[in-house]
């Protein structure tokens, strides 16, 4: 049996190496390694994928996205930014960056995403924005936090890191891409995620032309005409090397993603009878492109099982450990854990099983009988 990794990046490598490696060659010859065709090749095939008039604008990360989307909302400190208590560190740490004030809310428990009734509670005369996180592949209920921002008047930026081709459908039948939604949306290219490139990189999109333009300009030093700089920007750029694995990565998206769910499906059949394990949830009106597969252990032994499995050489990993609101750099002292029944739960019983397109089904199988196994020796 094939090593299992919670992430082979390598086996889906090979399988378009020959692409990558001659248009490589190419940029190599033309010495453009910022910027120039490639970039802005990648850019419209994306926009292309997006659909619903979105731009892309290219940067260099998933985190600098989110603050470069803060960034162009032109947002004064101690205006309030709300998001989920449960996601990864970066959605709050752009806040806390740019001088705003994050507010946590609690999250759905079956589905780990933002709770909309939480989030309506939250809102006060100073919020200003929302960051919605598609966690885990799935979109966050768009049709009500939209609902919610408009009556109050609010931006909404759509954390799109982990749910790039995900789809929502709303009441009145109309679908849209996750990262379409929102006044602003937001990826990440890293190597692990389910579109990902040799290295960082990320992306910010907007159906907005005027905030393009203003994201355009602060993503390159705040420059509208080449040296005059009428914001403060930041640097932040995808390279062409990156961009040429992403062009040649983004037609096998769908595919990738398609592999994804049914490795899903196959850890969800394997592990139904299991009564100690909760497998994952499907959000109303979205797809599940599966990011991670992540179960919650109802017996109090989820760190045991992380051990057994590691002694079968079976990686599996938690995210996330810590509430937020319980980490050292984002604990405001506002919080009352009651508030917050949720994700105090969800940390000590998630587990995330190996999850990418090139398990195969010998893994998938060991995998789920060491599961069964553990529970049936805990019993
Ligand atoms: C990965 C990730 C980011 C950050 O992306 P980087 O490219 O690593 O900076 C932001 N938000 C979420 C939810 C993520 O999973």
């Amino acid at each position: 049996m094939k090593k299992i990794q919670m992430v082979d990046l390598v086996s889906q490598t090979q399988k378009i190496q020959s692409t990558i490696t001659d248009s490589w060659n190419k940029i190599l010859q033309t010495g453009a390694f910022i910027g120039g065709d490639e970039v802005n090749a990648f850019s419209k095939e994306l926009e292309t994928f997006l659909g619903n008039s979105s731009q892309v604008i290219p940067c260099a990360n998933g985190t600098d996205a989110l603050q470069i989307a803060l960034m162009a909302l032109d947002l004064k400190p101690g205006d309030e930014v709300i998001t989920a208590d449960f996601t990864f560190a970066a959605t709050v740490e752009v806040i806390h960056l740019l001088g705003l004030t994050s507010v946590l809310v609690d999250v759905d428990p079956e589905t780990f995403l933002m709770d909309p009734k939480r989030l309506e509670a939250a809102i006060t005369d100073k919020t200003k924005a929302i960051i919605p996180v598609h966690l885990f592949g799935q979109c966050a209920p768009m049709e009500e936090i939209l609902h919610i921002a408009k009556k109050h008047d609010l931006f909404v930026i759509e954390d799109t890191a982990q749910a790039i081709g995900a789809e929502y459908t709303f009441t009145d039948g109309s679908a849209k891409k996750a990262g379409t939604m929102g006044t602003i949306g937001t990826t990440s290219f890293f190597p692990s995620k389910n579109l990902g490139c040799f290295g960082d990189g990320g992306a910010i999109f907007t159906g907005d032309d005027k905030l393009a333009h203003i994201i355009r300009g602060i993503a390159n030093h705040g420059m509208y005409q080449r040296y005059y700089h009428d914001v403060v920007g930041v640097n932040s750029r995808l390279d062409a090397l990156q961009a040429s694995v992403l062009r040649a990565k983004l037609p096998l998206l769908p595919e990738y993603n398609k592999a994804r769910q049914e490795a899903a499906r196959v850890y969800s059949e394997g592990l139904s009878g299991v009564k100690e394990l909760k497998t994952p949830s499907f959000a109303a009106n979205s797809t599940h492109v599966f990011h991670q597969y992540t179960l919650q252990v109802l017996n109090g032994k989820r760190d045991e099982l992380q051990a057994f499995l590691a002694s079968k050489d079976i990686p599996a990993m938690i995210y996330y450990p810590v509430a937020l609101r319980k980490q050292k750099a984002y604990d405001t002292g506002n919080y009352n854990d009651a508030e917050f029944p949720v994700t105090d739960d969800l940390i000590t019983k998630v587990i995330s099983l190996p999850m990418h397109t090139e398990l195969d089904s010998e893994q998938q199988n060991y995998i789920i009988d060491n599961i069964k196994a553990f529970f049936h020796e805990n019993n």
